[in-house]
C-alpha cells in the first residue's frame, strides 16, 4: 500500500495480477509476483476472456464511443470488483477503463487502437 496525493492505493489480487485502481485520482498500477507487469499483459490476465458486446456512445468518457465487454461467467465477473465503479481509470497509454459492476467499459483515445480492439485483433 502507498499513500500518494492524500489517497490510499491498495492493491487487489486477482489471480497472479494485482491491480491498484484509485477512484480518487484515476490512477492504475499493475503488479505481479515477479514485480512490474505490462499493462496489456495484466489487462489480458484479468479481462482477456471477456466478450466484446459492442460499442456505445458514452457521455463523460475520455472518448465519444466506448467498447462494452461482458464477463463469460459469474466467476470472471468478480474480476471487476478490483475496480471502483463508474470512474474512468487510465489503464495504459491511450486506454481508459471503467465498470458499472456488470460489464467492462474501455475507452480508447487513439482511433486506430479502438478499431483494432473492435475487430478483436
Ligand atoms: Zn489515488
Amino acid at each position: 500500500m502507498s499513500i500518494e496525493n492524500g489517497c490510499e492505493h491498495k492493491p487487489v489480487w486477482v489471480g497472479r495480477v494485482a491491480v491498484t485502481a484509485c477512484a480518487d485520482c484515476g490512477r492504475v498500477d499493475w503488479l505481479s509476483h515477479q514485480g512490474a507487469i505490462d499493462p496489456a499483459e495484466a489487462m489480458a490476465a484479468l479481462f482477456g476472456s471477456y466478450d466484446l458486446v459492442g460499442a456505445m456512445d458514452a457521455l463523460g468518457a475520455p472518448s465519444a464511443e466506448v467498447l462494452v465487454y461482458a464477463p463469460p461467467s459469474a466467476r470472471k465477473r468478480r474480476h471487476l470488483e478490483a475496480l471502483p465503479k463508474r470512474v474512468w481509470l487510465k489503464a495504459a497509454p491511450h486506454l481508459w477503463m471503467s465498470t458499472d459492476g456488470d460489464n467492462l467499459l474501455l475507452s480508447v483515445t487513439r482511433r486506430l487502437l479502438f478499431e483494432n480492439l473492435l475487430r478483436g485483433a
